[in-house]
């Protein structure tokens, strides 16, 4: 990355702006809005130190369309790549 100036010296502030990540991820919670006929999001807890189990576990009901994603184009093209098939 260089300066637009026309000098060939590095541009390190747009090196620095390139490197910042913004997570734009939006938390998953039971209630959620979710695409319209999409199954609901639901959190539930599906094991529990409070009652003798050997760990608090929680259980997730969700279409892989809620919340952050990524669609693979099997969403849209039947035959097409599942997201498991697409490169990293
Ligand atoms: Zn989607």
């Amino acid at each position: 990355m260089y300066a637009k100036s026309g000098s060939l010296a590095p541009d390190v502030d747009a090196a620095e702006r390139i490197r910042v990540i913004h997570d734009i991820s939006v938390p998953l919670r039971t209630g959620m809005v979710v695409y319209p006929g999409d199954p609901p999001m639901t959190m539930t807890r599906a094991m529990s130190l409070a009652v003798g189990d050997i760990a608090n576990v929680s259980q997730m009901e969700l279409g892989v369309h809620t919340g952050t994603h990524v669609d693979a184009p099997l969403h849209f093209f039947d035959g097409a790549p599942a997201v498991e098939a697409l490169e990293p």
